[in-house]
């Protein structure tokens, strides 16, 4: 088995992150959407109504938006699929040498595990210092899967884990997550697929609230939920270094996500430290709310269109539990870091105490 990158490989893409916050007074972290096609279905798909579009920016106007966009500590690619842009391998290559991106995230739903494959191993072979994360898509056992996803959907993000792993044994920086979205619907099933995970050799399983707030477990229920998410993180986690940095992180991220649907929002950086750019060039400071503009009427220069357009996170919002932006909150102030060794300990007791 290749060794993981240890806590200093697991926690790069928190320090590049943090080296690059605030550095130029525009986010360093963009979600880019690079495609509104899908051959998916998901019911609780979150951009299921700007999926199909015509209007996707070309590689021209991508690459015109990576030549205005300054540094970036962190790339996090969205979709649509992601990978059924053939082209995916060139755009992240020329975030990686315009804007010094060393940290990319791609999820996947797998539907094309030659794509995915394919791209991640011209990705890894082109950047060998990149710290790239692919998280193909699994919510469920199999047929509670496909009825929640759609069909096929348990295979094909299956195949695409395992020629990943293939792939990782020669290339250690590539990361291979598990990525679990947890609703009212699955909860049931949460530790039966954290056992199956765990039997895969994947590099970490991330179980993630679903956006739409009529479909949260109710909060008694996902409380527990959130516990049982922490212990099984800890067995993907080697050095005690580690398990208080990430699990730490992951207590106090879970902790403002019960204290937002219970009425308490957070304090959101959304527009100043992370941008969110749609696949067809609209600008928004996070996924849930309404785009500011679009960057094509600012000749694709993102500087411009942010400058002009000032996306800014409002200064509350109701129940959101929209982890990017959680842990951008955190990363952006230093005092919350302080939190992190005492949420950890916070969990460790109620592990102790629950044993005895
Ligand atoms: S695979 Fe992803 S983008 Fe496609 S429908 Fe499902 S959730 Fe939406
Ligand atoms: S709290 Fe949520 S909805 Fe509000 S700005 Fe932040 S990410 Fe967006």
């Amino acid at each position: 088995m290749v060794p993981r990158p240890g806590f200093l490989g697991s926690s790069r893409k928190y320090l590049d992150y943090l080296r690059q916050s605030g550095a130029t007074g525009r986010p360093s972290y963009l979600i880019l959407f690079v495609t509104s096609a899908c051959g998916g279905s998901c019911p609780h798909c979150f951009v299921g109504s700007r999926l199909g579009g015509t209007n996707d920016l070309s590689f021209d106007e991508l690459a015109r938006v990576s030549a205005t966009a300054g540094s970036l500590g962190a790339l996090l690619i969205s979709g649509g699929e992601p990978f059924s842009r053939s082209d995916l391998a060139e755009i992240v290559s020329m975030f990686v040498e315009n804007n010094g991106v060393r940290v990319c995230a791609i999820p996947t739903s797998g539907q094309d595990p030659d794509a995915v494959a394919g791209i991640t191993a011209r990705l890894v072979r082109a950047h060998p210092e990149l710290h790239l994360s692919v998280a193909p898509s699994i919510d469920a056992l199999e047929p509670l899967n496909d009825r929640l996803r759609y069909p096929g959907s348990y295979r094909g993000a299956r195949e695409a884990i395992d020629r990943l792993l293939a792939l990782r044994a020669k290339a250690p920086q590539l990361e291979v997550v598990v990525h679990t979205v947890l609703s009212r619907h699955n909860i049931h099933q949460l530790d039966a697929l954290m056992e199956e995970v765990a039997g895969w050799g994947v590099d970490s399983h991330s179980v993630e609230l679903i956006r739409d707030p009529r479909s949260l477990p109710p909060l008694p229920a996902l409380r527990e939920a959130h516990r049982r998410v922490l212990a099984n993180r800890a067995r993907y986690l080697g050095s005690p270094l580690e398990r208080v940095g990430i699990l730490g992180s992951l207590a106090l991220a879970q902790r403002i996500k019960e204290r937002s649907i219970a009425g308490r929002p957070f304090r959101c950086v959304a527009g100043r430290r992370v941008v969110v750019l749609d696949a067809d060039g609209a600008l928004r400071p996070c996924e849930p709310l309404p785009p500011v503009g679009n960057v094509r009427d600012f000749d694709c220069d993102l500087a411009r269109a942010y400058d002009s357009l000032g996306p800014r996170a409002p200064s509350s919002c109701e129940a959101c539990t929209h982890v990017c932006f959680i842990n951008a909150s955190i990363a952006s102030q230093p005092v919350r870091w302080l939190e992190l060794p005492f949420a950890y300990l916070r969990h460790r007791l109620e592990e102790v105490l629950r044993d005895d």
